[in-house]
């Protein structure tokens, strides 16, 4: 059997359409695949690889670590050199007093440490999710996720939980003094790359302050340098009191994170200690890749890359969307970007072209008429370039269907 029939037979699908790319290796900006091709990657394993594919830095890290030792013991019990080294990395670049990190395995992971731990501070029950958000497939973090389509075929979720429109001023005194925590991604991926109005988030973090929720940001997807600051909330100049990261954190392993001030994490080791503990979470192998790479991140200075690289990006969308038709909006900030176009046809065609044409990019779980692009932080400028070349044909072709 060979390997695509193996995953069509034994893998379970988790849709009807996978984009089934065979790939035998990946470098920097470039996925090759088993029919000789290569494609040029404008998604990065949707956010993940920050500092670009198998960065040599990473893969050194993991192959040292991983002669030296693999899983020893159970979160929180050794000093293990490279979860510590990680941590006291991340606390030199999250906003005080975010110093202390409990590592995970996933973004879900994370953001459900995050709710218990809010719990556990605050000693309250009520949570406040955002309509159209996602914070991941597990049964805490879905019961925070605004969509009720993928909410549905898993009812009863967490009881006393409500939705509050994203980006509404008004709305927020919908947060009382019964609420743990308020959740929310500083820019919205999945539903379709939303950038909240300039004043929300810092009005978001002023009412939970002054009914004594916990402020939780969900930055699985825009931490790490992805929005052109080491975390999205730095645009707004506001501090959670838990930060949450995934995706990147790993240089291209799994590994998540939830970052809190000494004193809200001093809660999880009584009352009893041990209520939250994980086998593989914070795995070494992953933190010394992870270490590896915040160090690519900080050194090449891939924020500020990011920063300036996403501008160029969106003034080019802007102008083939002027040239070619079809492009409603272009937003987004930094490297992660919504390409949004004014049909779910047009988008598909725009997608299909594209990866014809050896460019990967992405769709958002909310919205079928915007495509993400999410190129790794460091990509070349003539990777990005010729990227773009093939964006702009798939707009012009598409906008003669047929
Ligand atoms: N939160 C956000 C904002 C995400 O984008 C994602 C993944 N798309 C998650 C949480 C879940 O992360 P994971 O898939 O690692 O569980």
């Amino acid at each position: 059997m060979t390997s695509r029939d193996a995953f069509f037979q034994h893998v379970c699908q988790t849709s009807d359409s996978p984009l089934a790319l065979e790939v035998t290796s990946a470098r920097g900006a470039t996925v090759y695949t088993s029919d000789g091709r290569s494609y040029i990657d404008f998604l990065a394993g949707i956010g993940v690889n920050n500092v670009g594919h198998a960065h040599p830095e990473v893969v050194a890290a993991i192959q040292d670590q991983a002669g030296r030792y693999l899983h020893a013991m159970v979160y929180g019990e050794y000093v293990l050199e490279p979860q510590a080294r990680l941590a006291e990395a991340l606390a030199r670049v999250t906003p005080p007093p975010l110093s202390r990190v409990y590592f995970t395995n996933s973004g879900t992971e994370a953001n459900e440490g995050a709710l218990k731990l809010a719990k556990k501070v605050t000693g309250r029950r009520r949570l406040i999710g955002f309509r159209n958000s996602y914070h991941g497939d597990t049964h805490g973090s879905l019961s925070v996720t605004g969509r009720d389509v993928y909410r549905d075929p898993f009812l009863p979720l967490l009881p006393e939980v409500d939705f509050l429109p994203f980006g509404d001023l008004a709305a927020l005194t919908g947060i009382d003094e019964r609420c743990a925590a308020a959740i929310v991604e500083p820019i919205q991926g999945e539903a379709g790359v939303r950038v909240p109005p300039d004043g929300w988030l810092s009005a978001l973090r002023r009412r939970c302050s002054e009914v004594g929720a916990l402020l939780i940001l969900d930055e699985v997807q825009t931490g790490m340098g992805r929005t052109g600051r080491w975390f999205a909330c730095m645009h707004w100049g506001v501090t959670p009191d838990v930060l949450v990261l995934a995706k990147a954190l790993g240089g291209g392993m799994p590994l998540g994170a939830f970052v809190a001030s000494d004193a809200h994490m001093a809660s999880l080791s009584v009352d009893p200690p041990l209520a939250h503990v994980t086998t593989f979470g914070g795995h070494p192998v992953c933190c010394a890749a992870g270490l590896a790479s915040l160090g690519v991140l900080e050194r090449e200075r891939l924020p500020e890359r990011a920063e300036s690289l996403g501008g160029r990006i969106r003034d080019a969308l802007r102008e083939a969307g002027e040239r070619h038709g079809g492009v409603t909006d272009v937003r987004g900030r930094g490297m992660l970007i919504g390409l949004e176009l004014d049909s779910g046809d047009r988008t598909r065609r725009v997608a299909e072209r594209c990866l014809a044409e050896g460019l990967i990019l992405g769709w958002t779980l909310h919205s079928d008429r915007v495509i993400r692009l999410a190129p790794p932080l460091n990509i070349s400028e003539a990777e990005l370039d010729r990227g773009l070349e093939i964006l702009e044909l798939a707009l012009r072709t598409a906008a003669s269907p047929g």
